[in-house]
């Protein structure tokens, strides 16, 4: 498990010395994996979903690296602001935005909107006119461990007819997306939705429309404790699928989030109660579904962090199933179940996640008035 937490992040947990809880972030784990990607993906470029993880050391390291960036709000986009980020460069693909948002996006120089809808179409149209739209796809994301599920996405049928329709707003139907689910582990997932979205291009060439792009959304699996497709073998799939396109659109991007940011980083919480509830050994920690470990309850497959702790002979000790709580007082505030971890932990303790770089932090609060864990970068 040791070797699990240092490849997750090469980082020397000892030396630092910040309180606990806290968030540990290399950042040339992230400039690395952006370069890993863009050699897995020839030809494919990068907008960074900065919601897994809007840090501002992220979105520095990953601008300097040459990525561009995929916005869900204005404030967003005021933050890639802050580092220089011209905003044609980015793409607003949130397929239901506020129109106020899309006014404020447009005005800033936002030109490039992803929709699913007509009663979206028509707030770009009225809020931002004359900018280009693609079109999200619903796909098979069954063999994601957080699907995208029903909320975004249509059929092809009504992608087609919306992409006229946007073209008789005086909009320019620009591309189509579609996103399979974030820690997709599947490769087929993208074949299948590269496969649709070739068939969209075909019929709207018949009306004179091609495409300027085509946006593979995100997905990408990092490494927890499980293995995935690798990212090699997924940039293979999308090579070949792409040769077989009816034409290759003049941009080809994709917009990983959690691939580039899991792994970088090391989240470290005190053990601050041990109980034993009646057969069941239980753990409170000082971080909880509330403060950064949101992930471990939304996903019905649960805890998949490699784990490591203070104690010196982590990987030799008898291990006992324990019960993971957080530090509220909350009953949903319980993140892990049967997690084998050393038998002689106790309070003080620290326990180390690793690849808690994505959907960590993001989803931090103050809830119970338990701060959420402090970041720390190192590296970069
Ligand atoms: C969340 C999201 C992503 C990033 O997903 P990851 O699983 O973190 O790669 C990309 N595109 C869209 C539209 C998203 O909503």
């Amino acid at each position: 498990m040791t070797t699990a937490l240092a490849s997750a992040a090469p980082i020397a947990l000892q030396l630092i010395d910040v309180p606990t809880p806290y968030l540990v972030t290399d950042l040339t784990v992230v400039a690395g994996r952006y370069v890993q990607f863009l050699c897995a993906m020839p030809g494919v470029r990068v907008h960074y979903a900065m919601k897994c993880n809007s840090s501002p050391e992220i979105l520095r390291t990953l601008a300097a690296a040459g990525s561009a960036f995929e916005i869900s709000s204005i404030a967003e986009l005021r933050m890639l602001q802050v580092h220089g980020v011209d905003p044609a460069d980015v793409l607003y693909s949130h397929p239901i935005k506020a129109p106020g948002m899309i006014a404020a996006a447009w005005k800033a120089g936002v030109r490039r909107f992803g929709f699913d809808s007509p009663g979206e179409l028509a707030k770009i149209a009225e809020n931002a006119p004359d900018s280009a739209v693609y079109v999200r796809l619903r796909v098979d994301d069954t063999t994601s461990v957080f699907p995208a599920g029903n909320t975004f996405g249509t059929d092809n049928d009504e992608a087609y007819d919306l992409m006229l329709l946007a073209r008789r707003m005086g909009l320019q139907p620009y591309g189509v997306t579609f996103h399979v689910g974030s820690q997709c582990q599947s490769t087929g997932a993208w074949r299948s939705a590269i496969r649709q979205a070739g068939e969209l291009m075909d019929r709207l060439r018949d009306e004179g429309i091609e495409l300027e792009m085509l946006d593979l959304g995100g997905g990408f699996p990092a490494h927890y404790v499980a293995g995935d497709p690798s990212i090699e073998q997924l940039g293979q799939v999308v090579a070949e699928e792409i040769a077989l396109l009816p034409y290759r659109p003049a941009l080809v991007t994709a917009e990983p989030g959690r691939f580039l940011v899991a792994e970088a980083s090391v989240l470290a919480a005190k053990v601050i109660g041990r109980e034993l509830r009646g057969e069941e050994h239980w753990l409170y920690l000082e971080v909880g579904a509330y403060h950064g470990l949101m992930e471990s309850l939304q996903s019905p497959g649960g805890w998949d962090y490699p784990m490591s702790s203070s104690l010196p002979d982590h990987d030799a000790q008898p291990t006992l199933p324990f019960t993971i709580a957080g530090p509220s007082g909350h009953a949903t505030d319980v993140v892990g179940y049967a997690i084998p971890l050393p038998a002689g932990l106790t309070v003080g303790d620290v326990l180390y996640f690793g690849s808690a770089g994505a959907y960590t932090l993001a989803y931090a609060s103050n809830f119970n008035g338990f701060a959420p864990p402090t970041p720390v970068f190192v590296g970069g």
